[in-house]
């Protein structure tokens, strides 16, 4: 029996890892050339840490991750408007928190496959199913025979649109640049993870190590703006001139090949994962906008909740039910919060603002509590 996966993301991959680890023979195809993970930083949490304890490569991780000791949210001005005390959280969900480069997380969950096959230049466009097999059509006229397929090929995942043709992914009204910035900025807190909010803008400072910053400037951006592209690093210095310091002297040291820009889209909530001998996982089945950074770290959760369905049932369709129910509502709220979150942090109206910005830090840390718990509390036996 072999498991087919599609897709060789963050999701694709720890899947390929659960499946190793469970004793199934699995293979990857992917649609790209090689390895090339999109964007710059990642940032691990609690719950995802958790995952990869489960699915034996948090070590790994944390040689090449970086614990910060706060994350923090921050007005236009730079105020502090709240602090989530990281070692508290590490301390008090027995995890641990990292960032980390794309780049380093890619390179040691491939190191991780083994000997398992991973074919590229293979972007699947259709599948048929006939005989109790699946057939995957790649764009290079080239077929492959499956009984079982996991679909993990991305918020846009061909699988996905041809099972769920009513699925569709929304525009969030937001886009976003991000880069890695290498030069050291004086008077920067390397130890100190930090999101400021200004009207319709947001930036995010997220150390990588204690030179080395990866940071997302997000715009407000209706559909009719949505060619921003590209952008040179004193457009966005712009952009960004009334927020604090330094947030302009970070974005004037980075690169400007290395500035990606991408607009931020979820996946509408599905309500079906499992469609018998075929899975959806990762973006294809729950993408979201990144406001809570968890899109990567619920893929490698469902990665991990596979492996424990794995060692308590066999009949894989059955495992595929069961993963759907395990995992549908968990990250439908996390998908919906997110999507909130955004809206929030984001907004551009100058009074609301100015209340979210008096409101916040009031807040009694107890208000963030439940989620916190249903967020981090995660357990995979
Ligand atoms: C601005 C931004 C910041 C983010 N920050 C964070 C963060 O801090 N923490 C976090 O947890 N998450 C974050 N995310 C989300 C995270 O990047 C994704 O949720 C995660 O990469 C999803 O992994 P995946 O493997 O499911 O999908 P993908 O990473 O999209 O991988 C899909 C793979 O499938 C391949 N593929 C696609 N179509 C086909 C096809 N037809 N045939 C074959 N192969 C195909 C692709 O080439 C790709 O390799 C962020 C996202 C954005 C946009």
């Amino acid at each position: 029996m072999k498991i087919t996966i599609l897709g060789g993301g963050i999701g694709g991959l720890t899947t390929a890892i659960a499946l190793k680890n469970a004793g199934i023979d699995c293979e990857v195809y992917e649609a790209s050339e090689k390895f090339a993970p999109v964007g710059a930083g990642l940032s691990i949490a609690l719950n995802a840490w958790k995952a990869l304890e489960y699915l034996g490569i948090e070590k790994m991780v944390g040689a090449k991750g970086y614990r910060y000791s706060d994350a923090k949210i921050l007005s236009q001005k730079g105020k502090v408007l709240q602090t989530l005390g990281m070692d508290e959280l590490r301390k008090k969900y027995k995890s641990n928190a990292v960032t980390i480069n794309r780049h380093d997380l890619h390179a040691i969950l491939s190191a991780e496959l083994g000997t398992i096959p991973m074919y590229f230049n293979k972007r699947c466009t259709h599948i048929t199913q006939s005989k109790n097999k699946i057939q995957l059509h790649f764009s290079d006229g080239t077929i492959a025979i499956t009984e079982y397929l996991i679909a993990a090929d991305g918020i846009h995942s061909n699988i996905r649109k041809q099972l769920l043709p009513d699925s569709y992914e929304r525009y969030s009204g937001q886009t976003c640049w991000r880069g890695i910035c290498n030069t050291p900025i004086a008077g920067y807190d390397y130890s100190i993870l930090s999101e400021t909010w200004g009207l319709g803008k947001r930036f995010g400072i997220v150390p990588l190590s204690e030179k080395m910053i990866y940071w997302f400037a997000v715009n407000d951006s209706r559909k009719e703006e949505m060619h921003w592209g590209r952008k040179t690093n004193q457009e966005l210095v712009d952009l960004f001139s009334e927020f604090h310091k330094p947030v302009g002297d970070i974005i004037r040291n980075t690169p400007m090949e290395t500035i990606f820009w991408t607009n931020l889209t979820d996946l509408k909530p599905i309500k079906k994962f499992a469609f018998d001998t075929i899975l959806l996982l990762g973006d294809a089945a729950h993408a979201t906008t990144p406001n809570l950074g968890q899109g990567a770290c619920m893929a490698i959760e469902d990665a991990a909740v596979l492996g424990s369905i794995l060692k308590k049932e066999k009949y894989i369709p059955k495992v595929f039910t069961l993963f759907e129910k395990e995992r549908i509502d968990r990250t439908t709220k996390i998908v919906t919060t997110s999507y909130r979150v955004g809206k929030i942090a984001q907004t551009a109206n100058p009074i609301l603002a100015g209340l979210r910005n008096f409101i916040f830090p009031l807040l009694p840390k107890s208000s963030n509590e439940n989620f916190l718990a249903f967020l981090f509390g995660v357990k995979f036996n």
